[in-house]
């Protein structure tokens, strides 16, 4: 039933690997009632052993050529909505009325997966949890200390927002095509509203971009057009620090500072 070939533009790669499917959906764990959601189905590698076990699934999918093939591919096997669109233009907040917390669960298509987790956390608040495969270099940046050398925006934007555990590596021969990178699969659970302390998200993110826009200066030079040493060192910090060195709460400390600050007087 699936005819065409993968396409390189949209980051086919298909999971062929039955251990590794099995993984996938024995990390979910889906129980009855819950709201499951996958983003790129693809030929339904993970969407049909999902299907069945849960008996409802509700697909993301923006190759047109794949779509009835599912359908068809899918009948039998339980309750199958599939949603033809670029996942990025998906409302989660609209999806989820009236329906519990969506569990999210995806092999992301690799060219847009950093834009998919940002499009994602903006929902955040009707995401239960995610089970995403991905670059495993994108996983240990996700993943992050202070002081690595991979630690960065993504770390600091996703960690201030989520829980992050990587769980397993999966090999490139466990696709088809192989890609030419390790993958791995990660858990991430938003945090609670009540813990998560950012006063302002977009003074936060861009407060993030400007400190990691230029790694290798500091704070007070990478920071200069939202904030003087005094106020970097009025919550504690050290102006001569770089942004690598910084734990996500000290972000966090920082934004809620200049949100509270009252404006300058000339
Ligand atoms: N889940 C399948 C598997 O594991 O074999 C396919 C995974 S493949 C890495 C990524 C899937 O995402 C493909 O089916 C691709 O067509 C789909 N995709 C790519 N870009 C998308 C987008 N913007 N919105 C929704 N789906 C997309």
């Amino acid at each position: 039933m699936f005819k065409d070939p993968p396409k390189k533009n949209l980051g086919q790669h298909f999971l062929a690997d039955q251990d590794i499917i099995s993984k996938i959906v024995l990390a979910v764990k889906p129980v009855a009632g819950d709201f499951l959601v996958e983003i790129g189905p693809g030929q339904g590698a993970i969407t049909f052993p999902l299907l069945k076990k849960h008996g409802a699934l509700t697909v993301i999918e923006f190759d047109r050529d794949l779509i009835t093939p599912l359908m068809e591919s899918a009948e039998g096997m339980g309750d199958l909505t599939i949603i033809h669109k670029d996942v990025l233009k998906v409302d989660f907040t609209k999806l989820a009325a009236d329906r519990p917390a969506i569990r999210l669960v995806g092999n992301l298509p690799y060219n847009i997966s950093t834009p998919i987790l940002f499009h994602v956390l903006e929902h955040a608040p009707v995401v239960r949890d995610m089970h995403f495969m991905l670059q495993k270099e994108v996983i240990d940046r996700m993943a992050a200390e202070p002081g690595s050398k991979v630690y960065g925006r993504l770390t600091v934007m996703l960690q201030a927002r989520c829980e992050v555990t990587p769980l397993f590596m999966v090999p490139p021969h466990a696709f088809r095509p192989p890609p030419k990178v390790d993958s791995a699969v990660v858990r991430l659970v938003p945090l609670a509203a009540d813990k998560i302390h950012i006063k302002d998200a977009v003074l936060f993110e861009n407060l993030v971009r400007d400190a990691f826009g230029q790694r290798r200066k500091t704070i007070r030079n990478a920071m200069q057009a939202r904030a003087t040493s005094d106020d970097i060192e009025a919550v504690g910090l050290r102006p001569d620090a770089r942004a690598e060195q910084l734990p996500v709460t000290d972000f966090i400390k920082l934004a809620n500072f200049l949100t509270s600050k009252p404006p300058a007087t000339t």
